[in-house]
């Protein structure tokens, strides 16, 4: 492996803004990297080498300059790429190139970042392993035969496995911070509404935020400050400035915590999680101590709501905005030989084209809207999510963050939760109640249980994004990044 792999996207940056490695050494070294250990880890779906040699060879000619200049990055599939394959890991997608890009990408790319490539993921982010994935898992670097976390598996991956630097990812009820967890790197996800959703493929639109994954605080600080910020063309974009993330990841990597108020969540800090997840935990909240935090505990008993108000809400939302992949506008069409009415035709391509996870979904979003069971199942739901919301503002009457594990388990072995939908869903028990409140959240590495990757989750006030970088950089200071193994010993 070269040493440009293993090179944080801070160090990529300066080592190219100072001449001392060109855009196009740093664009190929990952590509190669990408060709030695992609076919274990399976991380992509697809690599643009042809765009990313492209991109590198501008920001070398002085055309595209930008605080990521020539620093590779992935994009999870679910987002959309300009003439580039985006397929959300669905067969309905498949060979799908937008014609359009994301407003992230857009960003992206004004701050001169060259895009590797699109990772697997859970089809239409649903899920929790990549398993769902129409197009086979990705697999962990830390243990091949475990699951990357779900649904941005793929972005996660890239990273623990070297393949990139940084990598977007989408969280809606933890997909960035669960996988981000079990792979041992950062991952956060920024105030609803403090990231555009514009160019995202809907999953749960009142919930799904695209954020910054990356092996460090700080890298993570530096990719979401280029991808934040209003956005005109979502609806729900908040206008607003920019918390200064990267000023307060160089503050919290200072290591000083004094007067920072810790709300340990009563209900998530006892039993539910492994107990070599809990005393991760545990010795890390020791560790902020020692830097000057205060703990303090809050009780949040609506938290425990949040898992099936979450399958109620992301799944209603859902049928609705799978609606649109009819066979007709987008992707896979089956059956259309000129014998069959319109409504055969979608029905048989949204038979073919999704999966059983998406399919279950659909289902389970049309009955709870359905007229009759509205009141007592989305109308319910929508209620506790209010509760919820309420539990968080009397917990900032106490504390400055909250924190928690980011997952109650480890990186499991394949197989061992996809014959029991509920096991997946209680991967995000930790991660949900922050998506139905709006707030940021991070996933920090805090330690090894049984030799794997265990996450500290940091959870802040709607747009107080910076807070949560300050504690999450104080920990990691305190902690230290962890380090993949390198994959090439079984090469
Ligand atoms: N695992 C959760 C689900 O399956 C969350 C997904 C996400 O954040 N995109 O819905």
């Amino acid at each position: 492996m070269s040493d440009l792999t293993k090179m944080s996207a801070a160090q990529l940056a300066k080592a190219i803004a100072d001449k001392e490695a060109s855009a196009v050494e740093v664009a190929t070294a990952h590509l190669d990297r990408i060709d030695a250990v992609d076919e274990r880890v399976h991380a992509f779906l697809h690599v643009d080498r042809e765009g990313a040699l492209a991109a590198a060879a501008k920001v070398d000619a002085g055309e595209v300059s930008g605080p990521l200049a020539g620093v590779p990055i992935a994009v999870k599939d679910v987002i959309a790429t300009k003439g580039v394959p985006t397929t959300a890991a669905s067969k309905i997608l498949e060979g799908w190139r937008p014609p359009y890009d994301a407003t992230l990408v857009e960003r992206l790319r004004v701050a001169g970042t060259v895009m590797l490539g699109k990772t697997n993921m859970d089809e239409f982010a649903m899920g929790s392993s990549t398993e769902y994935s129409a197009y086979g898992p990705t697999n962990n670097p830390w243990d091949l035969g475990r699951i990357p976390g779900g649904s941005g598996g793929g972005s996660a991956a890239a990273l623990a496995a070297y393949e990139a630097p940084l990598a977007i990812g989408t969280d809606t009820g933890g997909s960035i911070r669960q996988p981000g967890a079990v792979t041992g790197t950062v991952g956060a996800k920024p105030t609803y509404g403090g990231t555009s959703r514009y160019g995202l493929i809907a999953f749960s639109s009142s919930l799904d935020t695209p954020g910054p994954c990356a092996r460090n605080v700080e890298d993570a600080a530096l990719l979401h400050s280029v991808i934040a910020g209003h956005d005109p063309r979502d609806s729900t974009s908040i206008d607003q400035p920019v918390p200064d993330v990267i000023g307060a990841a160089r503050l919290g990597a200072g290591g000083d915590l004094s007067g920072v108020k810790l709300g340990v969540v009563k209900e998530f800090a006892g039993d539910g999680s492994e107990p070599g997840v809990l005393s991760a935990f545990h010795e890390s909240l020791e560790a902020l101590v020692k830097l000057g935090a205060e703990i303090v505990e809050v009780s949040c008993p609506h938290f425990q709501y949040a898992l099936p108000a979450y399958y109620l809400i992301a799944p209603s939302e859902a049928s609705s905005n799978l609606a649109r992949f009819d066979g007709v506008r987008y992707g896979l069409r089956t059956g259309d030989d000129g014998s069959r009415s319109l409504e055969e035709v979608m029905s048989l391509t949204r038979e073919a084209g999704f999966g059983p996870e998406v399919k279950r979904r659909i289902i389970l979003g049309t009955y709870a809207l359905s007229s009759g069971y509205y009141d007592a199942y989305y109308g319910q739901a929508q209620k506790v999510r209010t509760l919820i919301t309420r539990d968080f503002e009397a917990a900032w009457q106490k504390a400055d963050v909250l924190v928690s594990p980011t997952t109650p388990f480890v990186a499991f072995p394949f197989g061992s939760r996809t014959s029991d939908p509920y096991q997946m869903y209680l991967a995000d028990l930790f991660t949900i109640p922050t998506n139905l409140y709006g707030g940021p959240a991070i996933s920090v590495p805090c330690g090894l249980s049984e030799g794997l990757p265990v996450g500290f989750q940091v959870m802040a006030p709607t747009m107080a994004d910076d807070r949560m970088y300050r504690v999450a950089a104080a920990l990691e200071s305190a902690v230290g990044t962890l380090t993949p193994p390198t994959l090439e010993a079984s090469a």
